[in-house]
């Protein structure tokens, strides 16, 4: 039997290529090694947009054409919606009434996100209980691996103490205690070189028209040193050239390392060489998607047969639980 891997995405905005590069693109080998669930957790995304929900739904859609356009594959794993599994309301119910208040007060993302979104009111239940709702979508499929990032490891930290728990109080060990799966991944920075964000307006989105990313690579700001095209540059500090390193082959980042440190190559045809490779990576995702858009009118009808897969699933699980926790 193939290990499982389960991970998830809120849908709170339009996806951009540092989401392909840092996770999705990943997910797209993962599928093939593994049984994978993904979802879009809108759940989550609630707990900090619960004022303005109105888009988690419109993003949705976006988020399930933009993962088909690049290759995930509802053939080779589960695809669907939190909210759509009602078992994972119960579950995470059940599980909070064993997860002391403690962890989650102790939980250093907790802490971190309250500091970053001090402008907004997230001292709320929910976003404390963030991390139990995680478990029991983690562990409701029985996941061996979670494929996270470093900041991610105290969740599934405390998702292993839940199952841990749950197994001494009641005496079953229905779940698996679910393992972080730590994967280097490229980190591609924003068009000025700080974090890619749509609120930063640096980023390059998956399903933005070629043009328009073409002009946002010939304005993109390169080794501020480098005023004259004689001036020779530093690709270390230049945000075209972090760009180079994912797209570009070894050959040609030697050719344009050599070329600005001499001067011998300017800017313009610097750029040219992303230029050509983001459209050789943008043209085929393009296309993908406009095959989707126009054959998913309906994304819960194109969604039902996965959405059962993973109800299916957590059904069983469920009628476990309930033994267990004599309800
Ligand atoms: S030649 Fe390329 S790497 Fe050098 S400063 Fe210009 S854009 Fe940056």
């Amino acid at each position: 039997m193939k290990k499982r891997v389960y991970s998830a995405m809120r849908p709170t905005g339009e996806l951009h290529i540092g989401h392909y590069f840092g996770a999705i693109q990943n997910w797209v080998r993962l599928q093939n090694e593994y049984e994978c669930f993904f979802a879009v957790a809108d759940w989550h995304a609630l707990t900090t947009s619960y004022e303005n929900p109105e888009n988690i739904k419109s993003m949705r859609r976006q988020m399930i054409l933009n993962w088909l356009s690049v290759g995930m594959d509802p053939d080779k794993c589960t695809i669907f919606t939190q909210s759509h599994n009602l078992y994972t309301a119960e579950l995470y119910l059940l599980l909070g009434m064993i997860s002391p208040v403690s962890w989650l007060e102790r939980c250093p993302t907790y802490k971190e996100m309250i500091q970053a979104l001090s402008g907004r009111d997230i001292a709320n239940y929910g976003f404390l209980g963030y991390p139990v709702l995680m478990t029991a979508d983690i562990i409701m499929y029985r996941t061996n691996y979670v494929p996270v990032g470093a900041d991610q490891i105290p969740h599934i930290e405390m998702a292993r103490e839940i199952v841990r728990r749950f197994a001494n109080l009641y005496g079953e060990s229905i779940f698996t205690e679910p393992e972080a799966m730590l994967t280097e991944v490229p980190k591609l920075s924003g068009l000025d070189g700080r974090k890619m964000s749509k609120s930063y307006n640096n980023s390059i989105m998956l399903s933005e028209d070629f043009a328009s990313v073409e002009k946002k690579l010939k304005t993109m700001i390169t080794d501020p040193q480098r005023k004259r095209r004689t001036d020779p540059g530093n690709p270390d500090v230049c945000p075209v050239f972090e760009y180079h390193k994912v797209f570009s082959t070894e050959q040609e980042r030697d050719y344009i390392v050599k070329g600005c440190r001499s001067a011998s190559i300017g800017c313009i045809e610097c750029k040219s060489i992303l230029i050509r490779h983001m459209e050789e990576f943008l043209t085929p995702i393009h296309e993908k998607r406009k095959k989707f858009e126009a054959e998913i009118k309906d994304v819960d009808e194109f969604l039902a047969p996965y959405q059962k897969r993973a109800n299916d699933e957590a059904a069983g699980v469920m009628e476990k639980v309930r033994r267990a926790v004599k309800i």
